[in-house]
């Protein structure tokens, strides 16, 4: 069943529904510049606007775990990015605390990676990175209040699974950057040999304070 419109498809995204997906992708993958964070590789697929939007306002929000699936095979469509993530010995999802995880069900970011994981040698690690703090959800922060908002609360557990590994940062909205900068700076910490990060989607609308995210 396609997982966005509910027609009855052999896969989880119909026809029609790619379609759509793909008019609206705007593969970005580049070097971040050092303000942005720790971080050497940057990849997203979509601008955070439209069908998009809502796409993920209903996986994250709505109860709609099954869009994991949708989303994640259309991002190993894309060749592009599918041989990027292929250079990556884990993936780690960022992670969300354990209240949010009581309320919402799953992890958005986890059940994304376990989608995209592209061989068997690749792993999921969502234990080495942990965030210890319950946090007013940054969605209803402005930019500022975002960076101070999420200062110090993510840890590194068993830093040596990452020592010398390639790890991908896996999130499903980039907006103003500062959990990604957080994560990739706690991460540091472990030596990984790189970090790189992946987002479905960058908000390109964000710009400084001026914007509150309404969800
Ligand atoms: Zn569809």
């Amino acid at each position: 069943m396609c997982g966005i419109c509910g027609k009855l498809d052999t896969n989880s995204l119909c026809g029609k529904c790619r379609i759509q997906l793909e008019e609206h992708k705007q593969i970005q993958t580049n070097q971040p510049k050092e303000s942005e964070g720790e971080f050497q590789e940057f990849m997203s697929l979509f601008s955070y606007e439209g069908i998009i939007r809502d796409l993920l306002i209903d996986y994250k929000f709505k109860e709609k775990p099954y869009l994991a699936r949708t989303i994640g095979n259309f991002i190993i469509d894309q060749k592009t990015i599918q041989e990027k993530i292929q250079t990556y010995d884990l993936l780690i999802p960022v992670p969300i605390s354990k209240k949010r995880k009581k309320e919402r069900g799953y992890n958005q970011s986890l059940l994304l990676a376990k989608e995209i994981k592209t061989n068997s040698k690749q792993q999921i690690n969502n234990q080495c990175l942990v965030k210890v703090q319950n946090i007013i959800e940054q969605s209803k922060l402005t930019k500022e209040e975002r960076k101070l908002n999420i200062q110090g609360v993510y840890r590194l557990k068993n830093e040596q699974t990452i020592e010398n590994k390639k790890v991908l940062l896996i999130d499903d909205i980039y907006t103003t950057g500062s959990t990604i900068k957080e994560c990739c700076q706690t991460l540091a910490k472990g030596k990984p040999s790189k970090i790189g990060v992946l987002v479905v989607a960058k908000d390109e609308l964000t710009r400084g304070n001026e914007r509150m995210i309404e969800v």
